[in-house]
């Protein structure tokens, strides 16, 4: 058993609190550790530490807080094996998935080594009359990232690297679930060269992330998490004068339509359905064939391919879909099995009593597929985040479209389609973020952004991109005059350019 500490001021530090929260194998159910939630005080002395730093790394330049990110890519490039390997231990996802996902964030710590680029400003000559303009972006302070547990390395890169390539300082509130790979990020990131204090870690729940929104040494703040927290942390960092980005849920559909290749179409769904065990804020969890012949042509396809699915522990390699997250979150999944079967939806593969030989107390639940879900059904109006596969069958496009339109959340969707107009058209006018033409996942490379909609988003920037970089910094803008010769005096009037 581990205890896995907080990281300050540019070393672990261990927790002074007086409570404690546990860290589970997913496929073991064995407890493997504990943290100690950060306090109020821990989190106050923590911020300070940050403030402290703060100056020096503002001023570093640009070119500097580059290369040591470059540092921090080659370590994880050598180490994403060792980084893997933890993620799995305490999420549960297959290896290759915890390595996909390191490779994601790795992208984005790739964007932000182009700091000397992104930082660069605007400048208008004789926006005036010899006079010129220019705008520049400067740093925010110290900003917190709380994030959830299906990532818990790529979402908190999808944050610190745009962060502190713009100059803050940056506190991680990783998940009490899976706190292990922030540890060793921190570690590597001072190995690299950043600076004692631009990069913390406070381990906790509710308790320290109240701490983080009440300190005004947090100037903006960064979640991703569960729609009910988001619209919390949104409301109440706002409230107190912070910036703040909160992303939340998804229900993600994918429409196919009768000129799909059935084929890709039934690859892409097992994939997005059912990889990381649904356990992704863009996995697929609605199917909506258009049409009896096109959703018959579907369910022959994909039943048996569901009833085949490889399930086993993280670690092995054969596994395409390892448990999910803990005890509580399998009740959950399989609850709402239950609910599904009562609402009258046709449960075609049941996943409730999967059992896993050699892992008999892992949180397992095996890949399940309903037919015939309706709107009113919770298995279609909430999200299960688990591997719970819903079929809609939808008599036109018109229908399967206003289906996702009138959803509440608003994360990922995709169309399955040969035809570029129907395509066309759905991108144009579907209320989603983010949207796949033939790809099922649809997740923004670093050099865009991602952010979704309506309930799966509060807040006016997306995460990494452009957008991360608007969000962590301040627009200044400076208009310059050299005056010469004789002044003329006071002007009393609005200032207008001559
Ligand atoms: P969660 O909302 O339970 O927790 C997220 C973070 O908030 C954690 O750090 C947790 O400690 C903290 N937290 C929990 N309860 C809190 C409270 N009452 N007050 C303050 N902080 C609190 O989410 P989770 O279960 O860890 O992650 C799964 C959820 O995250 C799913 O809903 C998923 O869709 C969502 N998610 C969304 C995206 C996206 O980009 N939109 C990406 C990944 C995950």
């Amino acid at each position: 058993m581990i205890t896995i500490n907080h990281f300050i001021g540019g070393r672990q530090a261990e927790g002074r609190g007086t409570r404690t929260s546990a860290v589970y194998n997913p496929a073991t159910g064995a407890q493997t550790g504990s943290i100690t939630i950060a306090d109020a005080d821990e989190v106050r002395a923590a911020i300070a530490r940050a403030q402290d730093a703060f100056p020096k790394w503002a001023a570093t330049t640009p070119l500097r807080r580059a290369r040591i990110l470059n540092a921090f890519l080659r370590i994880l490039d050598e180490r994403i094996d060792q980084l893997a390997a933890v993620i799995t231990a305490e999420h549960g996802k297959v290896l290759s998935d915890a390595k996909g996902e390191i490779q994601r964030g790795m992208e984005v710590v790739e964007f932000a080594t182009a700091a000397p680029i992104l930082l660069k400003g605007e400048f208008t000559e004789n926006v005036g009359t010899r006079v010129d303009s220019h705008s520049l972006r400067q740093p925010l302070g110290v900003v917190a990232g709380i994030t959830p547990f299906n990532f818990p390395a790529m979402v908190p890169m999808w944050m610190f690297p745009v962060a502190l390539a713009c100059g803050n300082c940056f506190v991680l509130k990783p998940s009490e679930r899976d706190p292990s790979a922030s540890l060793l990020i921190a570690e590597w990131l001072t190995e690299a060269g950043l600076p004692d204090g631009v990069f913390t870690v406070l381990q906790g729940d509710k308790e320290t992330v109240d701490a983080l929104l009440a300190d005004p040494g947090i100037v903006a703040v960064s979640f991703v998490g569960s729609t009910p927290i988001a619209r919390h942390i949104y409301q109440t960092a706002t409230a107190a004068g912070k910036r703040c980005q909160a992303l939340g849920g998804a229900k993600n559909h994918m429409i196919i339509m009768p000129d799909a290749d059935m084929d890709q179409a039934v690859d892409a769904l097992m994939g997005a359905a059912y990889g990381s065990a649904g356990e992704r804020c863009m996995a697929i969890s609605v199917a909506v064939p258009v049409g009896e012949k096109t959703a018959d042509a579907l369910m022959e396809r994909l039943v048996p391919r569901v009833r085949a699915l490889k399930i086993g522990p993280g670690t092995d390699p054969e596994a395409e879909m390892g448990p999910v997250v803990t005890k509580p979150h399998m009740e959950r999944i399989k609850g709402y099995i239950d609910e599904g079967v009562a609402a009258g939806a046709e449960l075609v593969v049941d996943g409730r009593g999967f059992r896993m030989q050699g892992y008999e107390d892992g949180y397992f639940v095996g890949g399940t597929l309903f037919d015939r879900v309706t709107e009113d059904m919770s298995i279609y109006r909430e999200e299960i985040f688990g591997p719970v596969l819903s079929v809609v069958r939808a008599d036109s496009y018109a229908t399967a479209a206003r289906l996702i339109n009138e959803h509440e959340f608003g994360n990922g969707t995709a169309i399955f389609t040969r035809d570029g107009d129907a395509a066309r058209e759905f991108a144009h006018q579907i209320q989603v973020g983010m949207i796949g033409i033939n790809v099922p996942i649809p997740v923004p490379m670093a050099f865009h952004s991602f952010g979704g909609w309506k309930a799966s988003m509060f807040g006016d920037h997306h995460m990494h991109g452009s957008e991360g970089v608007r969000f962590y910094t301040r627009l200044k803008t400076i208009t310059t005059r050299w005056p010469t010769g004789i002044r003329s005096g006071a002007d009393f009037i609005m200032p207008t350019m001559k």
